[in-house]
């Protein structure tokens, strides 16, 4: 059974949208992952079709119904559905590759997408739904952060990236960040590609490439520098 991904918004047609491209696209042609969205409109129960209402207790904006949504949860997900529940938010755990890895062991996940002032706190709680953040900013709607938790996380499932294409040294796989990169031409606009790499000598090559993930850790990524060190 291949990782089912099935996501409630209020704009379906954005899906597959970029994840129908590359490489997750081309997982998603041969059946290694399935996506699903889901018109949460299609759950409402007036002619008018609403999903939204005004905040209890004042201020701005609309806030999705927990009676709306909850339906459409029980139809997409029902209880003997072991995927974990998400509901994208920028209160939510911030999605880091360790997160990634955690959803790529599941059978697939299951996605809300937020929109307007966000969501009815009791379907929140009623439904279980994990909060996640793509990062300390404010989009105005869970679709792009659920696209990017989804892409994080489906290249991970096996055989999406081909053999060739591995994890293990890439950003934030051991916490630290890469190397830098380098390809032909030998010279480009005067500057040469560092000699260690053009050696043919694998153990500087590696031992260059090592320094310089640590060098870059440290000065861009303090946080990321101190955490590893601690971890060590
Ligand atoms: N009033 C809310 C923000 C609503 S933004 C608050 O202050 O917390 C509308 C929707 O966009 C949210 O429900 C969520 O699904 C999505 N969203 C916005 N920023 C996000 C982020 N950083 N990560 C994940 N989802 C986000």
């Amino acid at each position: 059974m291949s990782f089912r991904a099935d996501i409630i918004t209020l704009f379906p047609e954005l899906f597959p949208g970029p994840l129908g491209a590359s490489v997750i696209g081309r997982g998603l042609e041969q059946d290694l992952w399935s996506l699903q969205a889901h018109q949460l409109r299609d759950f409402a129960t007036d002619k008018h079709r609403t999903v939204d209402d005004t905040p209890a207790g004042g201020g701005p904006g609309m806030v999705l119904r927990p009676d709306i949504l909850a339906a459409a949860i029980d139809q997409v997900s029902p209880e003997a559905d072991t995927r974990p529940r998400l509901l994208m938010s920028p209160r939510g755990e911030p999605l880091t590759q360790e997160l990634a890895h955690e959803f790529a062991n599941e059978d697939g996940l299951v996605i809300v997408c937020g929109r307007f002032e966000g969501i009815d706190q009791r379907v929140i709680d009623g439904r279980n739904l994990r909060e996640i953040s793509i990062g300390d900013y404010v989009l105005a709607g869970g679709e792009i952060a659920a696209m990017a938790l989804l892409e994080s996380v489906v290249r991970l499932l096996p055989g999406v990236l081909g053999s060739a294409e591995s994890h293990a040294d890439e950003s934030h796989e051991n916490g630290s960040l890469e190397y830098p990169q380098y390809t032909r031409p030998a010279l480009f606009e005067g500057q040469a590609i560092p000699d260690v790499l053009t050696s043919g000598d694998h153990g500087k090559v590696e031992i260059w490439r090592r320094e310089q993930s640590e060098e870059l850790t440290r000065t861009r990524r303090p946080d990321l520098w101190v955490k590893r060190n601690n971890q060590k």
